[in-house]
């Protein structure tokens, strides 16, 4: 089976993963973009020259004009960019329209037109030229002179706060600000320039009901606006529906202007989140359409970072490939942890942010204040610019070699309780309850298969309802709720036709506007029914093997922790191997007693396999790291979906992403050391020393060679046929390429 396409020898790009058009339509299903055909014509410059190295120096609140645009372009050019996101707009503490430095009509006054006299600047010194434009934070009483455009809260009155200060925000649907966005954009595109970046539009938790979109909604819907705090069943749906719909249009007629301007001119936005994004609307594989490049803040590493999971980039990435597979993905990174914005990050941890978004087929993009650009610790991005300008080749037309997904569900982020949602950067919407964990859930997973360094991917709703899924040996579904009875169906047919399943906690209970089913859509894959309430939180409690098996390989007979919740399920077909025990009235309250819910049920279906967890164990897992529980990932992993790649004698703290070209005949393996002092910030890394690899391969490998310490590496053959090799010494990152 043809998996993803590359370049063809001809230079023609070839879609690079082919979709199983399924027939039918998926949730939300009009709006979903299809994949481009492939098409003869030259890739443009942000396809051509990727891996994009994008810097954004934010200006916009430190000063946008500076003495010299000359001396501004070289230095970013020294640093190894190739492009930039370019500031043209002063905005500290919101924008108006006093601080524009290029020619516009909607200018509220004429100033310097520093745009014109930076491009031929950054032309001369081959920087991409891409312009930053926020449309979602405006001073107050720039919104206070334009009350037609706000966007006006649930209970009535505009927002007054943005990122901690006072501020407000425009309404998409209000054609005094659309105009006003446009004429802007008319204005940029009259420039040279080879891209628009939009920061904006967005929604909020509580907007927009304004009457632009009142009438709107009526008019489409034929109700009133529903109640954004209402997060299930047809009216948050419909909702949902509208204020995509709100965003998509607003692209269009956007896109629509600078295209017909200069097809040349990159055109996108900052993209949703893997997160709840029912607030703001930014629906990736919907806006998607609209757009050359797909963004995601993946790098933006804010607060407590022990909290912050290594591997968010990388991760982030591969549920971009996901959503945007035929198009160019970028990775938004901050140089420094949030919120301080005059702070830095550790060379390492810049490294490392930098190495897991390459590794993952995405663009580098690095947000830094202008001053940060002069520190010694950003030659440590230097660094990293030249090595993958000097191996660009190895990056471009990359296919994964995972034969393990794992699904990150927008529909459960979207509608299910136990999911919080994105505002802005840190700001977010807590979920409303405690129980399924949704964030917990996919990070336990995500984390603890990356530690069992199988490679991965990140799937979503619609890769599992429209897309070939039996490149995988298996699927991971971490309490995946919400699911449409047509998911449930195509998982089914996945498993009876030889796939196995890995799914905890309420997984397909919920249909996808999250009401709660009478049963799981899956019960007759898992092999249980009758679910029934929610048991917890099991604060000291068990649970215990009932019977021996492989998967439970390396647990004691006796005791193991429970999880935080589960579900109390009766098993209908399945084998129970784990039981839960009845909860102890204290933690000294002397031995369980086994209870009748069933903790690990294994059930045959067809030619495959469902493992079902009735816990939270991902969730579990994210906070308690016991090791029964991650050995029994990793005894699944062994048994139903081995990892192509064996690693020996390197922690686990190494992310192993397998990826290939030339239809898999040139093997990519990069390795990416997250081993630091136990603490974050990562001030430095563990060396590795001779980290020995075994790779299965259908290739005849002639040569073996290193590129971040070139070298050649010696290969052997085991008794089975795979290639065994040795890398001496490793910091950071590595990345071998195995070729014939
Ligand atoms: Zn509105």
């Amino acid at each position: 089976m043809e998996k993803d396409g590359l370049s063809s020898a001809a230079g023609v790009p070839i879609p690079r993963r082919s979709f199983l058009q399924a027939g039918g339509a998926a949730s939300l299903s009009l709006l979903y973009a299809q994949p481009r055909p492939a098409s003869g014509a030259a890739p443009p410059w942000w396809e051509r020259e990727e891996p994009l190295r994008i810097l954004d120096t934010a200006t916009c609140y430190t000063g946008v004009t500076s003495p010299s645009p000359a001396l501004e372009a070289a230095r970013k050019a020294s640093s190894g960019y190739n492009t930039e996101h370019l500031h043209v707009m002063g905005m500290a503490g919101g924008l108006d329209d006093q601080e524009f430095f290029f020619s516009c009509k909607v200018a509220g006054k004429q100033n310097e037109d520093y745009l014109g006299k930076y491009l031929p600047e950054a032309k001369k010194r081959g920087l991409r030229v891409m312009i930053y434009l926020n449309i979602h934070w405006f001073k107050r009483p720039f919104g206070e002179k334009h009350p037609d455009w706000l966007q006006i809260r649930e209970g009535g009155g505009p927002i007054t706060t943005l990122y901690g200060g006072p501020g407000t925000t425009f309404c998409m649907n209000s054609p005094g600000f659309r105009e006003w966005v446009f004429q802007i954009l008319r204005d940029l595109c009259a420039y040279p320039i080879d891209g628009i970046f939009l920061d904006g539009t967005s929604f909020r938790d509580d907007t927009c009901y304004c009457r632009y979109c009142q009438e709107q909604f009526q008019k489409a819907f034929g109700t009133k606006l529903p109640s954004k705090k209402k997060r299930q069943g047809k009216g948050a749906r419909d909702l949902l529906e509208f204020q995509v719909n709100s965003q998509l249009s607003f692209m269009r007629d956007s896109r629509q202007i600078v295209k017909s301007s200069n097809p040349n001119i990159a055109f996108y936005r900052n993209g949703g989140v893997r997160g709840g994004n029912w607030a703001t609307a930014k629906l990736n594989r919907v806006l998607i359409a609209e757009q050359d490049i797909l963004g995601s803040e993946g790098g933006y590493l804010t607060g407590d970072l022990t909290r912050v999971p290594v591997w968010k980039p990388g991760v982030t990435a591969r549920l971009l490939e996901t959503q945007a597979p035929d198009k160019s993905r970028v990775i938004f990174s901050t140089a420094r942890p949030g919120p301080w914005n005059f702070s830095q990050h550790s060379e390492a941890d810049l490294r490392l942010l930098y190495a897991g978004t390459v590794a993952n087929a995405a663009s580098v993009f690095f947000f830094m204040y202008k001053p940060l650009l002069e520190r010694p610790g950003m030659q440590a991005l230097t660094g990293m610019n030249r090595f993958v300008e000097k191996n660009a080749a190895y990056y471009r037309g990359t296919r994964s070699e995972a034969t393990t997904a794992l699904v990150w569900s927008d529909t459960t982020a979207n509608f299910y309780d136990g999911a919080d949602a994105q505002l802005l950067e840190s700001d977010r919407v807590s979920a409303r309850s405690e129980v399924g964990n949704l964030d917990g859930e996919f990070s336990g997973l995500a984390d603890t298969l990356l530690r069992s360094q199988t490679p991965f991917d990140v799937i979503d709703d619609v890769s599992m309802e429209q897309e070939k899924l039996d490149r995988y040996a298996a699927v991971f579904l971490p309490n995946v709720a919400c699911m449409s009875e047509k998911t449930a169906g195509r998982l089914k047919d996945y498993v009876g036709q030889g796939g196995n399943l890995f799914a905890t906690f309420e997984t397909s209970l919920y249909d996808e506007t999250g009401i709660r089913r009478a049963d799981f859509a899956l019960a007759e894959v898992f092999g249980v029914s009758d679910a029934r309430k929610i048991v917890g939180p099991n604060r000291w409690d068990y649970m215990q093997p009932r019977a021996q098996s492989p998967l439970l390989e390396g647990w004691p007979r006796d005791l193991v922790p429970a999880t935080l919740y589960h579900v109390s399920v009766r098993p209908k077909g399945g084998e129970v191997l784990v039981q839960y025990m009845k909860p102890l009235a204290g933690s000294y309250a002397g031995i369980p007693e086994p209870s009748d819910d069933p903790a690990l049920v294994v059930h045959r279906y067809g030619k495959g396999t469902a493992i079902y967890f009735s816990g939270d164990l991902g969730n579990a897992l994210n906070s308690y790291h016991f090791i029964e529980w991650s050995r029994l990932i990793e005894n699944v992993l062994r048994d139903i979906a081995p990892s192509p790649v064996v690693v020996e004698n390197a922690p686990r703290s190494m992310e192993v992403v397998l990826r290939s070209q030339q239809q898999g005949q040139r093997l990519l393996l990069h390795l990416i050391n997250f081993t630091g002092e136990m603490t974050r910030p990562i001030r430095r890394v563990v060396p590795l020393e001779n980290v020995r690899i075994t790779l299965r391969t259908k290739v005849e490998v002639r040569r073996i060679q290193t590129l971040m310490r070139p070298q050649t590496l010696a290969a052997q053959e085991d008794q089975s046929g795979r290639i065994q090799f040795t890398v001496p010494l490793m910091n950071e990152y590595e990345v071998v390429v195995i070729e014939k």
